[in-house]
This record gives C-alpha cells, sequence and structure tokens, in this order.
C-alpha cells in the first residue's frame, strides 16, 4: 500500500475535513507514491483518515479525493462525483444556450477539477497532480454527459507549475470551437471565446451580479472598469443605461465585448469600449470632468495569496478613491475582490480607507459574493474568493 504517516497532531485539520495535506505535516512515505498517485492518509497513531492524491512537488503535498475508507478511486467514482455535481445544477440539462460552473474543485469534491458548461461545451481546468493522474475517466465522465458536444482543455494555469506539471490546452473530444460560443443570460446574449479568452473563457461566478447590475443601470451613465468582454456592460445595456464605457487593457477582449453589443442589437451610440489602462483612465476621466451614475469595478486577482494582500490593498485603494470620486451624488459603486488573498473584512476596510482619502460619504447597501454554481465548503473557507460591495454616494 502507498501512503503518506502524518506527524503528531497534524491531523486535526483532516478530522474538520479541510481536504489539504501540506508537505510540513508529512512524517514519511510509504512505498514510492508516483505523481497523482492514490494513497492512504494515517495520522501518527496509525489512524486512517482518508484517500487522496499525492503531489510529490508541490506544497500541498495531498488532496483528499474521499472520507471513507471503502471509496474506491476509479473511473466510478469520477463519474459519479460528476453526475453529484450535474444533479444540484439541474438546469444544465434543459437550457438552450445556458451557462454554468459544472464542478468547482473542492466544493464539488474534486480538487483540481474546475469545469464550465457553456451550452454544450465542457471547458476543463486540471489543476493538480491527481487530477492529471485521471484525466482520461474525467474526460470521459464529461464527454458522457447529454447534450455534451465536446471538451476542450483551458489547463493554462499557474499552479499547474506547482504542481510539476506543464500547461495543456486543447480539444479532447470533439473539435475545437471554430468561433465563439453563444451562451444566454437572458435577455443578454454573450460570446464566449474558450479557445482564447481568460481562464476558461467567460467569468461565470459573476452571473448573479450582472443580472443585479442590469436592474440597476436604468437610466444611468455607467463606466466599467476592468470589463474583459463586456459582462457587466452589456447587463447594463440591456438594463437600460444611458450610456456604457467599457474599459479594459485587452484589445482581444473589447473586440468580443463590441461584437456581443452588436449581436444583442444594442445602439453603437450607448456603448463604448475603451482599451486603456483603468488606473490611467479614471484618472483621465476625473481631468475631463466626467461623472457616472453607475460604476462597476472588477479587477483582476491582485492578491493571489495572503503575502500580497498589502500591496493589492493600495491598488484597491486606488481604483475605488478614483471611481468613488467620479460618482454623481446618489451614485452607485459596485466593487469587487476576487483576491483569495484579501478576505471580506480587509476589502472592506480598504475600501472604507478610499472613501475616506476620496472625501467622499458612502453606503453600503449590498454584498456581492460568486454565484451558487460556485459553492464554498464549510471546512474549506480558502475557497470563497470573490466578494463585492454596493455603495451608493452620499
Ligand atoms: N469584469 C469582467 C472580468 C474581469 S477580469 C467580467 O465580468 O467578465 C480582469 C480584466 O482586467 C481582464 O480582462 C484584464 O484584461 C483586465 N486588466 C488587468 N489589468 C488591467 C489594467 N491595469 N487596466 C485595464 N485592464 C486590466
Amino acid at each position: 500500500m502507498q501512503a503518506i504517516h502524518l506527524k503528531p497532531g497534524r491531523e486535526k485539520s483532516l478530522l474538520r475535513r479541510h481536504p489539504w495535506v501540506f508537505s510540513g505535516a508529512v512524517d514519511r512515505v510509504q512505498g514510492d507514491p508516483a505523481s497523482g498517485a492514490t494513497i492512504a492518509v494515517f495520522a501518527s497513531d496509525g489512524r486512517w483518515l482518508a484517500t487522496a492524491a499525492y503531489s510529490p512537488r508541490s506544497q500541498i503535498r495531498a488532496r483528499v479525493w474521499a472520507w471513507t475508507r471503502e471509496t474506491a478511486i476509479d473511473a466510478t467514482f469520477f463519474r459519479s462525483r460528476i453526475r453529484d455535481a450535474l444533479a444540484t445544477r439541474p438546469e444544465i440539462a434543459a437550457g438552450a444556450r445556458l451557462a454554468r460552473r459544472l464542478v468547482h474543485g473542492e466544493a464539488d469534491g474534486l480538487p483540481g477539477v474546475v469545469a464550465d458548461w457553456y451550452a454544450g461545451t465542457v471547458v476543463l481546468q486540471l489543476a493538480s497532480a491527481g487530477a492529471e493522474h485521471w484525466r482520461d475517466a474525467i474526460v470521459d465522465a464529461f464527454a458522457g454527459i447529454a447534450g455534451c458536444e465536446r471538451v476542450y482543455e483551458r489547463s493554462d494555469v499557474e499552479v499547474r507549475a506547482l504542481e510539476g506539471l506543464a500547461a495543456r490546452i486543447g480539444a479532447l473530444r470533439g473539435e475545437a470551437p471554430a468561433a465563439p460560443v453563444e451562451i444566454r443570460e437572458d435577455p443578454v446574449r454573450y460570446l464566449v471565446d474558450v479557445v482564447h479568452g481568460q481562464k476558461t473563457g467567460f467569468y461565470l461566478d459573476q452571473r448573479e451580479n450582472r443580472a443585479r447590475i442590469r436592474g440597476l443601470a436604468q437610466g444611468r451613465d455607467v463606466l466599467n472598469g476592468f470589463c474583459y468582454t463586456g459582462g457587466f456592460s452589456l447587463a447594463a445595456l440591456a438594463g437600460g443605461a444611458r450610456s456604457v464605457l467599457s474599459v479594459d487593457s485587452s484589445g482581444a477582449a473589447l473586440s468580443i465585448g463590441r461584437q456581443c453589443a452588436v449581436l444583442n442589437g444594442f445602439e453603437d451610440s450607448r456603448a463604448t469600449w475603451l482599451e486603456s489602462d483603468v488606473f490611467q483612465a479614471l484618472r483621465n476621466l476625473r481631468d475631463q470632468g466626467r461623472r457616472f451614475g453607475l460604476i462597476v469595478l472588477d479587477p483582476p486577482k491582485f492578491a493571489p495569496t495572503a503575502a500580497h494582500a498589502e500591496k493589492a490593498s493600495r491598488a484597491y485603494k486606488d481604483i475605488n478613491l478614483w471611481a468613488l470620486r467620479l460618482l454623481e451624488p446618489d451614485g452607485l459603486l459596485a466593487t469587487f475582490s476576487c483576491s483569495g488573498g484579501v478576505g471580506a473584512d480587509l476589502f472592506q476596510k480598504v475600501v472604507a480607507g478610499a472613501a475616506q482619502d476620496a472625501g467622499v460619504d458612502a453606503q453600503i447597501v449590498e454584498r456581492f459574493h460568486a454565484a451558487p454554481d460556485h459553492p464554498v465548503l464549510l471546512s474549506f473557507p480558502e475557497g470563497e474568493y470573490l466578494k463585492g460591495l454596493l455603495l451608493r454616494r452620499l
């Protein structure tokens, strides 16, 4: 049997069902498990704790597949976990052109596996040695879902390097899509470039927040900073915004946004797409005396881990300060952070500091989270990364 034995006391987190074993917790390795091999995890007193995947290169030395000893890790296991994930997203079966996160890693019992469903196209990300080891079984299970047209891999995430894995991209089942895939978030139609886009192509975690922005946009001049392919922009246009200025540094992303605006039949006159650094654009807009009734800021992950929190806080403060100054009285700011390294409390403090320095009084009227197809395990709070505040300028 291949196994790891933990140091005394280091079984505590596993007993709380936290699914990771850090390298420092390991006392000794039994056998010679290969990267991604299935191993047993034992406490120092010999008690069996879990079945896990071994990651010899990573600080996260093992990730738990199962908490019951009799659970075999095989193709049936992956089919069953993926079937369970699908069962909690039943709308996938029914919805034409619908998009959902189908498997959300640890929260769906599949550490290292992320899969998004875009109207029959599954975009898969395998980010751990264990997920890589079982790739064929995992891909077969997704390909077997009714209505699945193709499985396309986007395992071009940085964390793969920490696992000793090279990036992998390409069609695994079916052909690579020749054009962006069209999805619907009623009433809006979006185009998702799963081949060239960021991550798996689209930010599904913001789905419900986009719908909220649609409900708030009527008659407002909207600024969408870090707009990517215009998720929030299109929602605001659908919600009757008077104008929407969308800013991103990626010309490719903006070009998809423009195509989406045409696809939805929105008047050109209401939508402006600006390729620019947002930090600079906010200052320029201020110099131009521009004002907005609704601003969305959804920047990239400034702090991947807590070690980056201080630098990230400065960046969050800067953009929020300038955005608050651009708000009309009674104007709304929807401000987000997807940094795992900046918690909700710290984020709120940073935004409060920004308001203070901007000389702006504001109230929190709502809080934002990731959509429910991105669940968070109670025993794995690290899984909670997206938070947002809706502020009203007084
Ligand atoms: N709000 C988007 C997702 C944003 S992802 C949505 O809902 O779909 C972050 C985006 O910020 C990316 O599109 C990236 O190109 C852009 N970006 C990163 N740094 C930037 C900067 N300094 N200025 C402008 N855009 C930036």
